[in-house]
């Protein structure tokens, strides 16, 4: 406590001269200090006002032209003070002589604390330099109160009604699902511990030394896969690169040290300074490019702080939601996935690799929320709605009970389900229904023991594609593919070659041509791309032959359209077959090959096709959008078309009579098999195998065990045979009067 009183006694003391020193230096009647205590700016330091009014002339936030300094965290230079409409006469302090004024903001954590300002008898505007000698000395100030503990930090909160009070922000569902937790920055942000420099040399060379290492970490990102893809991205890079190789903002920086600053304070000066003049400009294009400005900033501060890590280096020590502005794949597979509870973007689109990513790992995504840096702080409590596409900030406790009885409830459910872990999904009448699972990552396969599902019915290779920033090598391929066998144990894996292409783009595998496409997702893709750089395929081939030497390997194609294609595709197995052969090497015990029914022309050759199959797999999601001519990543086409309508039922069905006959196990493995309602459906129309996302094995299996496929099919028949005026109201009925509950 003693030392605390030194401190302030000592504080209070340095702040009488630096108002004696600013005031004399800006050849200022006036220069005075306010700080923040018990939510008012309190006059804690003047020269040339009126001394009485020391601690006694006290300024709400927001309050006269001191209050607005600190509310908008601004500076203000102005001619005549008395003609600002926010400007407010406190007689006390006898400044009815003074004119000119101009203030800065003390900044602490990126929030006001303090307000330093001149007063000047002549009305004149403060010069560019004298101003920013002010923000200087502000920064100094800011240190020197905060050791002093002169401020109530927490209280400089209260500024901005929208960083304390509770606010919903809404952005687009990328990955739907319910989680709380607390707020957690991807790039923490930077404090800075000392202001004043001790060798400005020292301070130069490492400021130099972060410059390099930045260009260098630019430049590496502009070469590598996952930040460099297309459109936004590579626009923000060059952005990116065009500021780190500006020849002004580094010289700004230089300068602010050789007055006297550390590297990290000369960074932020400038910033704040460049933040400054921004404000004045109000262009939506400036302003993104303020946003990249700034992030470069933090980079720099970041380097030169050697506070270099993510916030995924240091832990996540509670149930947290990631905020970021974007994220490569990557980056969010080194969070603790047990901690890692939803992620809030303010871009992110439905194809970002991040999304396919965070959907595989369950977490619920929100993108394109706006305003976030300026609602949120670390450590907020935050609810994520991915369902409705919403995020609570700080929710008001009625609100956060309703989301706890919300998620509660999914919880019973799920304990539920997990209880099915190993209950067999049999019919009521007892037909035994294949379960299986959705996989792409390592990191899936603990679920197949936690969901009890059948096995793996769609491992989507090209998930290690987008993840990676080249082209994964032979023996990596064979890795992943060996260690995902292992996790399954006795259940089987069915491995899809690589569906890249269409949204999956990876950069490292363009065209030849580099040409646009109109319509990716019916464009150079999947098969067709494995094809046509077959080198991709042969090893592809390779390493699944090799990963399963000695155990059954389920292969099967993507996008397949014509027979011919898969003949080709399969040639290319039997070549490496050959290959393998001849070395000598162990080869599989039994190879089943399979396609994706996924574009409609093939269902018309299933007759051509069949006899060579041992599955066919239906991957509703491309069906649909082609059957639909509608665009599976389109927001305002999603809810359109139903996968309860007569025509994907009918086309599904007329499917499995096109291989009747032919030994061929037919799967779902689209995101429909994964609605309860609409694998009802399914199981109506003779379906019997679903492969589906790990989150709704449980779901399904329990649906299952309470239906009775004779009756279901029944009424799916009459359904088709004449479709009612609505399918989906029809079949929930149906469900309902069953006691089978489908939402
Ligand atoms: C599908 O199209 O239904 C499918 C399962 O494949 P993907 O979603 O990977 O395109
Ligand atoms: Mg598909």
């Amino acid at each position: 406590m003693h030392d605390v009183m030194a401190s302030r006694s000592h504080a209070q003391a340095k702040l009488n001269t630096v108002v004696d020193v600013i005031a004399e230096g800006l050849n200022s009647e006036v220069c005075s200090i306010y700080l923040l205590r018990e939510g008012m700016l309190e006059l804690f330091a003047t020269k040339g006002l009126a001394q009485e009014a020391v601690h006694v002339t006290r300024m709400a936030i927001g309050e006269g032209l001191v209050g607005t300094i600190a509310q908008g965290n601004e500076t203000l230079n102005l001619a005549e003070a008395a003609a600002h409409p926010d400007f407010s006469f406190r007689p006390e302090t006898g400044e009815e002589k003074y004119h000119s004024f101009a203030g800065v903001p003390i900044v602490r954590r990126e929030r006001a604390v303090g307000v330093l300002c001149v007063q000047h008898a002549d009305p004149r505007r403060y010069e560019e330099v004298e101003i920013e000698a002010l923000q200087t000395v502000a920064m100094v100030l800011s240190e020197l109160i905060a050791n002093a503990d002169l401020v109530d930090e927490e209280a400089a909160a209260a500024l901005s009604p929208e960083m304390t009070g509770p606010q919903r922000l809404t952005g687009q569902s990328l990955v739907k699902g319910l989680a709380a937790g607390v707020t957690v920055f991807h790039q923490p942000r930077i404090t800075i511990e000392h202001v004043m420099a001790e060798d400005r040399d020292a301070e130069l060379q490492r400021v130099y030394l972060a410059f390099d290492k930045m260009r260098e970490q630019i430049e590496k990102m502009a070469a590598q896969a996952e930040f460099g893809v297309g459109g936004e991205h590579e626009e923000v890079l060059e952005t990116y690169k065009m500021f780190a190789y500006d020849e002004g903002w580094s010289r700004r920086i230089i300068e602010a040290i050789d007055s006297g600053l550390t590297a990290e304070a000369a960074i932020e000066r400038v910033q704040q300074r460049t933040r400054m003049r921004m404000r004045q400009i109000d262009d939506p294009l400036l302003a993104d490019r303020m946003h990249d400005l700034e992030d470069l900033s933090n980079r720099l501060l970041r380097i030169v702080s050697g506070q270099m890590g993510t916030a995924a280096s240091m832990g996540l020590r509670q149930d947290s939601i990631l905020i970021a502005r974007n994220l490569g794949p990557a980056e969010l597979l080194e969070y603790d996935k047990r901690r890692l509870k939803g992620v809030v973007l303010e871009e992110g689109s439905l194809t970002a690799h991040v999304v396919i990513v965070a959907r595989a790992m369950g977490i619920p995504v929100l993108g394109r929320v706006r305003g976030l840096r300026a609602t949120v702080r670390e450590g907020d409590p935050l609810l994520l709605d991915g369902d409705q596409g919403i995020v609570t900030v700080r929710p008001l406790p009625a609100v956060a009970e309703a989301f706890e009885a919300r998620f509660a409830k999914n919880k019973e459910r799920q304990a539920a389900y997990a209880a099915l872990r190993d209950v067999e999904p049999f019919t009521r009448d007892g037909t035994r229904i294949k379960v299986m699972m959705n996989a792409g990552l390592r990191d899936d396969m603990p679920n197949l023991a936690l969901t009890g599902a059948d096995g793996v019915g769609l491992f989507r290779t090209e998930f290690q594609f987008l993840v990676s920033a080249t082209l994964p090598a032979r023996e990596r391929q064979t890795r992943l593919y060996r260690d995902v066998l292992d996790a399954a144990g006795d259940k089987p894996v069915v491995f899809r070659t690589v569906d890249i292409g269409g949204d999956k783009v990876l950069p490292y595998l363009r065209h030849n041509d580099g040409e646009i496409e109109e319509n990716p997702a019916m464009g150079w893709r999947a098969l067709r791309v494995a094809l046509e750089r077959d080198g991709l395929l042969k090893v592809q081939a390779r390493a699944l032959l090799e990963a399963t030497a000695g155990r059954t390997l389920n292969v099967m194609f993507p996008m397949v359209s014509e027979p011919w294609e898969f003949d080709a595709a399969r040639a290319v197995f039997d070549g490496q077959l050959r290959f393998l052969k001849q070395q000598k090497k162990l080869l599989p015990e039994a190879i089943r090959y399979g396609v994706m029914l996924e574009v409609p022309a093939l269902a018309e050759q299933l007759d051509i096709i069949a006899p060579q199959l041992s599955f066919l797999s239906i991957g509703t999601n491309d069906l649909t959008q082609f059957l639909f001519a509608a665009d599976r990543s389109h927001a305002k086409l999603a809810e359109r078309y139903d996968w309860l309508s007569p025509a994907i039922l009918r086309f599904i069905r007329r499917v499995l009579q096109g291989v009747a006959g032919h030994n061929v196990d037919v799967t779902v493995c689209g995101e429909m098999g994964g609605r309860r309602l609409e694998a009802l459906a399914l199981l109506g129309i003779g379906i019997h195998r679903l492969s589906i996302t790990p989150a709704s094995v449980g779901p399904i299996k329990e649906l299952v065990r309470k239906v009775d496929l004779a009756e279901i099919g029944e009424a799916m028949n009459g359904w088709l045979l004449s479709p009612p005026p609505n399918l989906r109201e029809a079949l929930t009925a149906w469900a309902l009067e069953r006691g089978i509950d489908c939402d």
